[in-house]
């Protein structure tokens, strides 16, 4: 080590000199005095090794405490915390999917902080079973004969093969081998659960005789998967459900679908006419149904299985349930989403794909009102979607505050650095505030974000 180099180091501040600068009870005042103790440490260790390696000079304080201020607003940054959303992608899966609604926080609330009778029959005053609270719930909604709930639908589509078809084969239509996000694939699920993969029929046009031709002695599912992200258009083919159902009965082999989003209400009066619901899977005689929590449901991270008694029976018993099954808060927040259901009531994700579009568009010229003249903003036309891996092709019209700026990423970058962060939509050159994922709520802190950005 060069000798100069080393006497370098006596020129470094103490971190306690350097906390009692102006700028360091600013520090204090927003992170707290242990993390910006912890930051200015680790700023001064990483100096103290660039002096010894000759790879740097020392710097005055006000830079070191700039480095300092950036290391802990980059670790704010990261932690987990509330985001507004003006992407208008209603179930974002980067976001957060599904704003709870107030009675599902509150149940969280009321069980998160002290004991709960999760696993504890109050009447008997012996143990009882986690699920029981919420499964009649869910074959109220569903039609369904037997319900489980884990921590997400991945899962449930694992314990599902796992339990049905392990040491079989599973049957899987080629145009339905998808990849969710996430590195979630059938095939590669298929696996895990300790099935055989066999496909059937082309990537556009699979028929009934196709599953026909495959079912065999090993066969222990016929598998049905929703093409929750993308769609196959022009010269396509698949059997009508119904149909299957009817093959795998005359061959006593279980018709599984994984739904994906699972809808519980038929979306039709929100201009989704296409999307199946679970009741209506359960109705055309599908055995077991699997869906997400936290897509067009609305809840919390979930997966739910629903469908013949004796299928969910063995998934129940099955060793890896013990390995997904859900916390105390998830099956709180799922027990009060599913009651606003049977109280026809909707969670915030339906009723922002529900809301008219003149709803949205004022909310939109509201938020442009409370920008500052000169912003460049003016209220447009605007697309949104219901995201989430579903309905990928089916926009919502929306309404958005357009900013027209010179450099529309930085502009977004600043709002992604206000507190909270706003995340915008970057279109045409234009940030873009689309409406239709904003709270009434919302709009002080998104103008005041816009304010700050272009200021
Ligand atoms: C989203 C999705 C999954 C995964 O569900 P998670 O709840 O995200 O685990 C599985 N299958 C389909 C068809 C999906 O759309």
């Amino acid at each position: 080590m060069p000798k100069d180099n080393h006497a370098l180091l006596r020129h470094l501040p103490s971190v306690n000199r350097l906390l009692v600068l102006a700028e360091g009870e600013g520090l204090i005042a927003r992170h707290g005095r242990p993390a910006t103790v912890r930051a200015a440490r680790a700023e001064l260790d990483g100096l103290r090794r660039a002096l010894v390696d000759g790879a740097c000079d020392p710097p005055d304080d006000a830079a070191l405490m700039d480095a300092v201020a950036r290391r802990l607003a980059a670790e704010a940054r990261r932690a987990l915390q509330p985001v507004i959303n003006a992407t208008g992608i209603i179930v974002h899966t980067n976001l957060g999917r599904a704003p709870l609604p107030p009675e599902a926080v509150a149940a969280v609330g009321g069980v998160a902080a002290g004991y709960s009778n999760l696993e504890f029959d109050l009447e008997s005053g012996r143990r009882g079973s986690r699920y029981d609270g919420i499964l009649d719930t869910i074959r109220t909604l569903t039609g369904a004969e037997a319900a489980l709930v884990v921590n997400n639908n991945a899962a449930a589509v694992l314990l599902a093969l796992s339990a049905l078809a392990a040491g079989g084969e599973a049957v899987v239509s080629r145009g339905e081998l998808v990849e969710i996000g996430g590195s979630f694939r059938i095939p590669d699920i298929i696996q895990q659960g300790g099935a055989r993969l066999v496909e059937v029929g082309t990537t556009n046009r699979t028929r009934v005789a196709d599953y026909t031709n495959a079912l065999g002695p090993e066969t222990r599912l016929i598998l049905k998967v929703h093409q929750s992200n993308y769609r196959i258009v022009g010269f396509t083919e698949a059997p009508v459900l119904a149909d299957l159902v009817k093959l795998g009965r005359g061959h006593g082999v279980p018709v599984m679908e994984d739904l994906g989003s699972g809808t519980l209400m038929d979306l039709g009066p929100f201009g989704i006419p296409d999307e199946p619901t679970v009741a209506s899977s359960i109705a055309a005689g599908v055995d077991v149904v699997t869906f997400s929590g936290d897509k067009l449901l609305g809840g919390p991270q979930a997966g739910l299985a629903v469908g013949r008694r004796d299928l969910i029976d063995r998934m129940r018993r099955h060793p890896l349930l013990r390995a997904l099954r859900p916390d105390k808060m998830t099956l709180a927040a799922l027990g009060a989403v599913l009651r606003l259901y049977e109280d026809g009531a909707h969670p915030p994700v339906a009723r922002m794909m529900a809301e008219p579009l003149d709803a949205v568009a004022q909310r939109a010229r509201r938020l442009c009102g409370m920008l500052p003249a000169g912003a460049g903003a003016d209220v447009v036309d605007s697309e949104a979607y219901v995201g989430g891996g579903a309905l990928p092709d089916r926009a919502l019209p929306s309404s958005a505050v357009r900013l027209a700026v010179a450099d529309a990423e930085a502009v977004a970058r600043t709002l992604r650095r206000a507190s909270p962060p706003v995340v915008a939509r970057v279109r045409d050159g234009a940030a873009w505030l689309d409406a239709r994922t904003l709270a009434d709520a919302d709009l002080p802190a998104v103008a005041a974000a816009v304010a700050e950005a272009l200021s």
